[in-house]
């Protein structure tokens, strides 16, 4: 078991735990919630444009820990390929422009190709917008997601996976992702993450509900399922990685609450249960 948290100076929190409040209302709900470190998803930066959410995130003193998300390399079509390389550079210029070290990468997946197929778009699409990241100083993480997810969001779905594409590209500015959420039930995850070992770049939480409703958005609150959060940030922490720990909450019971009282509920739990 690792030491329990005592305080909050790794807590981040990914701007889709609280989906319902703007860019602004987060900025302002984590810092007068005493939250340091803040995660942001594309979708919360795109009304305000990077330049000036960076601006915003800047002036708020938070720790800008990442940029959620890049990826989605795979697709049937040669040029819907390019795009999605594309879209990924520009993803990395965002970050810079917010300054996020990191774009994490769900990397896709296409139900109309076999799996291997998908699997090698994936190291190739990350091969490809590799230059650009070291370029931008921005890091890229592999985030291997849950096997439920393999036909549409995510061909890579173990921590061995994305270990072995990080170390067929073999560059600095890439690395993986450990989402309790995504790995818990592997019975190769303490090996893996030992494996990972430096190449750990990001540590996302939550809990796995019983029984989970939807595949989807009914992550649970961390310590109200099944997961052991500390042994899981033990293995990760016996590597090296003591960096924020980041509470990522796809809930459509928790969106549906007031999102003030969520992060009150979110910093209890993590002191408690991670
Ligand atoms: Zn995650």
């Amino acid at each position: 078991m690792p030491e329990k948290l005592n305080d909050f100076s790794r807590l981040c929190i990914h701007t889709m735990t609280t989906k319902p409040w703007s860019l602004r209302e987060a900025i302002d709900g984590y810092v007068a919630a005493g939250v340091p470190g803040i995660t942001v998803w594309r979708q919360h930066l795109e009304p305000y444009g990077a330049r000036e959410a960076g601006r915003m995130l800047r002036d708020s003193g938070l720790k800008v820990v990442s940029l959620c998300r890049g990826g989605f390399f795979p697709a049937t079509g040669a040029a819907a390929r390019e795009k999605a390389r594309d879209d990924n550079r520009r993803a990395i210029d965002e970050a810079a422009a917010i300054g996020a070290p990191l774009v994490v990468l769900v990397c896709g997946s296409s139900p109309k190709q076999p799996l291997a197929v998908s699997r090698q778009q994936i190291l190739d699409g990350i091969a490809a917008v590799l230059p650009h990241a070291k370029e931008a100083g921005v890091r890229l993480s592999i985030e291997p997601l849950h096997p439920m997810y393999a036909d549409t969001r995510s061909a890579v779905n173990t921590l061995e996976q994305a270990n072995n594409m990080v170390t067929a590209i073999g560059s600095d500015f890439l690395g993986v992702t450990v989402d309790v959420y995504h790995l818990w039930w592997d019975p190769m995850l303490e090996a893996e993450i030992k494996r990972a070992g430096r190449t750990i770049l990001s540590f996302h939480v939550c809990d796995w509900r019983v029984p989970t409703r939807d595949l989807l958005n009914d992550r649970g609150m961390m310590g109200e399922g099944c997961i052991d959060i500390p042994k899981i940030r033990g293995w990760v922490e016996r590597e090296g990685f003591k960096g924020p720990i980041e509470v990522e909450i796809f809930s459509d019971e928790f969106w549906a609450q007031e999102q003030t009282r969520l992060v009150r509920r979110i910093k209890n739990a993590y002191l408690q249960h991670v």
